[in-house]
């Protein structure tokens, strides 16, 4: 195969010299007539270039990881751009009601060379689209953790035809998973968590990648996940990973259809007759590696089919943790928009249905064995955004169910209680909603993210 050629042939190069990038390219790749393709213009100018295009993955340790002729199409490089330049918060507001084809096209115009779209194998194909449309060359990218479906493996294939492109494809260091699964076998993140394969098959590798750009554009929408995502950008200086030049600031991360509901997403597959990953048709919305996604039930979220087995907030596999609050995963928070002027916090969940609990009270709770009613009680800070929002429906909830028999209560768990209610009663995150039924001391968690008075009141009814 073409390519496994050609990678063995630069396997020790990040600094190509233009000539041999083109040789390279015009032995692998088939002319095209689409307009986004290589023409004689751009190959012309590559050649006259004494810097070629940059590999991906520029900080790889290991030669046989470098693919770097299998980059998607050429553009031109923008040298000597600084992101410390540019206000992007007020280019974000500025962009904020643009389309993702104007979104796009101005990332493309801006970064040229040092950009490329993070392609996941599901609905995100919607940006190659964009990209294709207009006009201009664009990179893509995607990390191959090695444990996806194979029909993420198909779709992928399937778009380098449509598209006639070649995906750049980052795979995880061989030497870090075989550790990880000599040392705790295929499955360990069912019984300790998905960060730590993730780091290594996911994080990791994209790092590098991102090591090699400016920018890079990825199919983040504000829908995705309503409690990681929902203040994301259409651009943004990033938070968490480091570009080219290395440092804080020196990468900008895009998100052109932050703003664009899923359902448009699709409705714009469907029109363009876009290919897309076939296991969308048996349920799969949000598309991950396989023993980690799973198809999800008409009206669930769809970041429940990821993860599933633990708490909804900690669902960012890393890529984007940045959109983790920093009030999200520290119960002793300082900031926050509920603070007193006196330094104190508003609590929340105020109704004379809702039964205030203290830590006998859960304590006793925990123990009664045989008790009269049945509980719901939710865990909460009160400076978390995430309890905030679901303020209104809880209280409803708990009106709803005035009168039924059903008891219902608040345990504050922040602060000195948080090690407690870690330990006895399930907190991974805020809020946490438990159900203790009538006749056993063991509590049920609601494991949704859907926190609206019906999804709460349809767990209760289930339950009680
Ligand atoms: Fe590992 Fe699952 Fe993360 Fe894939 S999604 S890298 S299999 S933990």
């Amino acid at each position: 195969m073409a390519l496994a050629v050609t990678s063995t042939s630069i396997a020790s190069s990040s600094s190509l010299r233009a000539e041999q990038v083109v040789q390279l390219n015009t032995t692998t790749f088939q002319p095209s007539d689409r307009a986004h393709m290589v023409s004689p213009m751009v190959l012309s100018l590559s050649v006259k270039r004494s810097v070629a295009v940059k590999a991906l993955n520029a900080e790889s340790r290991r030669n046989d990881a470098i693919v770097t002729s299998a980059a998607t199409t050429f553009a031109p490089d923008v040298m000597e751009k600084s992101v410390e330049v540019e206000d992007f918060e007020k280019l974000a507001k500025d962009l904020e009601n643009s389309s993702p084809l104007e979104i796009m096209d101005k990332a493309l115009e801006k970064y040229g060379n040092d950009i490329a779209i993070a392609f996941s194998g599901a609905e995100d194909v919607a940006l190659i689209e964009y990209a294709h449309l207009t006009g201009r060359p664009y990179r893509v990218f995607s990390l191959d953790t090695g444990r996806l479906n194979p029909e993420t493996y198909k779709f992928f294939d399937a778009v380098e035809k449509h598209y006639n492109i070649r995906i750049e494809y980052m795979f995880p260091d061989s030497v870090e998973v075989q550790a990880l699964v000599r040392t705790k076998g295929l499955f360990s993140f069912y019984e300790d968590g998905h960060q730590e394969c993730c780091r290594l098959r996911k994080v990791r590798p994209l790092r590098r990648a991102l090591k090699g750009l400016r920018a890079w554009i990825t199919g983040q929408r504000k829908d995705q996940s309503p409690g990681t995502r929902s203040q994301v950008p259409v651009v943004q200086v990033d938070p968490v990973f480091e570009g080219l030049d290395g440092g804080s600031g020196s990468l900008v991360k895009w998100n052109p259809v932050a703003n664009v509901a899923g359902n448009d997403i699709w409705n714009f597959l469907r029109t363009m007759d876009v290919p897309v990953n076939s296991l969308h048709a048996q349920g799969y919305v949000s598309i991950g590696c396989e023993p980690c996604t799973r198809a999800v039930l008409p009206g669930q979220h769809e970041r429940e089919g990821r993860w599933w087995w633990e708490d909804a907030k900690a669902k960012e596999c890393g890529l984007h943790k940045g959109n983790i609050k920093e009030e999200s995963v520290n119960a002793n928070a300082n900031g926050n928009d509920t603070l007193h002027a006196n330094g104190s916090v508003s609590d929340i969940f105020n109704s004379d249905d809702i039964l205030s609990l203290t830590r006998p009270g859960m304590e006793n709770l925990l123990k009664m064995e045989g008790r009269k009613d049945p509980w719901i009680v939710v865990l909460y800070a009160p400076w978390c955004q995430f309890c905030q929002a679901m303020e209104a429906s809880y209280v409803e909830l708990a009106e709803k169910l005035g009168g039924s028999g059903m008891k219902v209560g608040k345990f504050r768990a922040d602060g000195d209680e948080k090690a407690f209610a870690q330990q006895e009663l399930q907190l991974g995150s805020f809020p946490t909603i438990l159900f203790f039924p009538k006749h056993s001391s063991r509590p049920i968690k609601y494991s949704s993210e859907k926190r609206d008075v019906d999804s709460l009141m349809a767990f209760v009814n289930a339950l009680r």
